[in-house]
C-alpha cells in the first residue's frame, strides 16, 4: 500500500483524537482545554515563482504556529506535493507537544510548501524558498517563530531562509532557523540528532522490555535522514536491520544490509533499490516483515487499521510524524506491541534544534561529543518520564507522552493566566 493511500483520518483528525484521549485522562478543565487545542496563528500564503522554462508558477504554502505557550513556535518546513493545510497543522500541534515532552522553552509550529521539489532545479528551489521566506517574515524570528527542515527541505533551504530575513535586518541573524550549515551557524550534531534521539530511545525501550539490542532485527520504512542514521547507529550497536526502504522500494537481507555500505550507495544512485547482496521486497513485505524492532521513517499513516495485523515486531519506533493512525494504534497496543510515539522518539531533532538556537544566541559553539551527550541526557530523561505515566496510568505510551506534554502546556497556560 502507498503511504500517502486514502486514509481513515487526516493527520489533523489524529492529532486532535489523540488530543482529547490525553486531556480526558489528565482531566483537563474546559476552559484550558480550548485554549491549548487548536492553532494560534495559521498563514496561508501563495507564491509566484519564474521557473525556467521563463513560466510564472504560483505555489501555495502554509505557516501556522500552534502554540506559543513556553516561547517562540518552532517546527519543520516541508516541501512535498501532497503538502495540505491540516496536515501543516497536524504537524504543528505535535511540535507543541513534542517540544514539552523533551521540556525545551519552545512552543509549536510548522510550515509547508505544496511542491515537487524533485522536480525542481536549485535555482526554481531557492527562489520558490525566498519568496516563501518573504511572504512568512511577519510572524518568525528568533524570539518568535523558529524554522527547521523537514521533509525534502535540508540546510541549503535553511540558509536561504537566514538570508532572506538578515537582509531585512541589514545583519546576520543566524538564530532565526535551525539546520543551518555549519559554516552560517549550525551545530555539529545536528544533521544526525533525529536519528540519534531515535536510537537513545530504543536503548531505553529494548532495556525495560529486556530485548537485547545485540541481534534484534531491525526494518526501516523511509531510508532518509532520520531512518538512515537510526539504522546506523543500531547496526554499530550490532543489531541486524534486514530490511530498509525508500519512496523508490525497498530491499532485504536476512542476515542484515551492510548499513554504511547501503547509505553510500544511496548516496551514489539516489536509491536504496538493487543494493548489492540484497532482495527487492514490496513495501506491504518490509512492514510485515518478522522483526523485534520497526522504525516508520517515511510520513504519516503509514500504518492504518487495514495493515495494522500484519505486523510483526515487539516494537514500533516512530522516527516518522504520525506514521500510526489512531485505530492502528489501537490494534498494536492490544497485541502488546510497544510503541515510542512519534513526539518522544523523533524528538531528538527538535532537541539539538533547541542547542543550535541557544549556541547562536550566545555566540558560543559547542563540541560534537558535548552535544550528542546532552541530547542522550534529554532522551532518555524524557523517556523515563513517559514510561513513568504509562505504567502509573496504565495508558499506552501514545496517551503517556500527549499527557506530559500536554499536561506542561496546561500548566504553563494557566500561569500565564487569560487575556482581559
Ligand atoms: P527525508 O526526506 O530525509 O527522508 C524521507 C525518506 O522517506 C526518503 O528516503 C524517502 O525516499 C522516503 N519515503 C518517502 N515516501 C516513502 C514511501 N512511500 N515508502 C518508503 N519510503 C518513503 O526526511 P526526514 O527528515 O528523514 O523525515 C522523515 C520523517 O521524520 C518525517 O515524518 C519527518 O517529519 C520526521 N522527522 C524528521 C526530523 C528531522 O530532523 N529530519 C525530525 C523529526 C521528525
Amino acid at each position: 500500500m502507498p503511504i500517502t493511500a486514502v486514509v481513515e483520518k487526516n493527520a489533523y483528525e489524529a492529532a486532535m483524537e489523540n488530543f482529547d484521549l490525553a486531556a480526558d485522562a489528565l482531566e483537563l478543565d474546559h476552559n484550558v482545554r480550548n485554549m491549548i487545542k487548536s492553532p494560534e496563528r495559521v498563514l496561508t500564503v501563495h507564491l509566484p515563482v519564474r521557473m525556467d522554462n521563463g513560466k510564472i508558477h504560483t505555489f501555495q504554502g502554509h505557516r501556522v504556529q500552534h502554540s506559543t505557550a513556553r516561547g517562540p513556535a518552532k517546527g519543520g518546513i516541508r516541501y512535498h506535493p501532497h503538502v495540505t493545510l491540516d496536515e501543516v497543522k497536524a504537524l504543528a500541534t505535535w511540535m507543541t507537544w513534542k517540544c514539552a515532552v523533551v521540556n525545551i522553552p519552545f512552543g509549536g509550529g510548522k510550515g509547508g510548501v505544496t511542491c515537487n521539489p524533485k522536480e525542481m532545479s536549485q535555482v526554481e528551489l531557492e527562489h520558490l524558498t525566498r519568496r516563501y521566506a518573504s511572504a512568512i517574515l511577519p510572524l518568525i524570528g528568533p524570539a518568535q517563530d523558529i524554522p527547521a527542515p523537514d521533509v525534502y527541505t535540508n540546510s541549503q533551504v535553511m540558509a536561504w531562509i537566514m538570508d532572506t530575513y538578515s537582509m531585512t535586518k541589514g545583519y546576520p541573524i543566524p538564530g532565526v532557523v535551525t539546520g543551518k550549515p555549519i559554516a552560517l551557524g549550525g551545530s555539529l550534531g545536528r544533521n544526525e540528532a533525529t536519528g540519534r534521539g531515535v536510537f537513545n530511545t530504543l536503548q531505553s525501550a529494548c532495556e525495560h522490555l529486556h530485548i537485547p539490542m545485540k541481534g534484534a532485527r531491525v526494518v526501516v520504512q523511509g531510508f532518509g535522514n532520520a531512518g538512515s542514521i537510526a539504522a546506523q547507529l543500531l547496526h554499530a550497536n550490532e543489531a541486524c536491520v534486514i530490511a530498509a526502504s525508500d519512496s523508490k522500494g525497498c530491499v532485504y537481507n536476512p542476515k542484515g544490509l551492510d548499513i554504511p555500505a547501503l547509505i553510500a550507495y544511496k548516496e551514489k544512485t539516489g536509491g536504496v533499490i538493487n543494493f548489492p547482496g540484497s532482495e527487492p521486497i514490496t513495501p506491504e513485505q518490509l512492514l510485515a516483515m518478522p522483526c523485534e524492532i520497526l522504525v516508520p521513517a517515511a510520513l504519516e499513516n503509514a500504518v492504518q487499521a487495514e495493515n495494522a495485523e500484519t505486523l510483526h515486531t515487539k516494537i514500533v519506533a516512530e522516527a516518522a510524524n504520525g506514521p500510526l493512525t489512531p485505530e492502528a494504534d489501537r490494534i498494536l497496543e492490544a497485541e502488546g506491541v510497544f510503541i515510542i510515539p512519534d513526539i518522544l522518539c523523533n524528538a531528538g531533532g527538535v532537541t539539538v534544534s533547541y542547542f543550535e538556537w541557544v549556541q547562536d544566541e550566545q555566540h558560543l559553539f559547542w563540541e560534537a561529543q558535548d552535544v550528542y551527550n546532552r541530547l542522550e541526557r534529554v532522551m532518555k530523561t524524557s523517556f523515563n518520564d513517559v514510561l513513568k505515566i504509562h505504567l502509573t496510568h496504565k495508558v499506552g505510551m501514545r496517551t503517556a507522552a500527549n499527557m506530559l506534554g500536554i499536561g506542561r502546556v496546561a500548566e504553563a497556560t494557566t500561569l500565564r493566566g487569560l487575556y482581559p
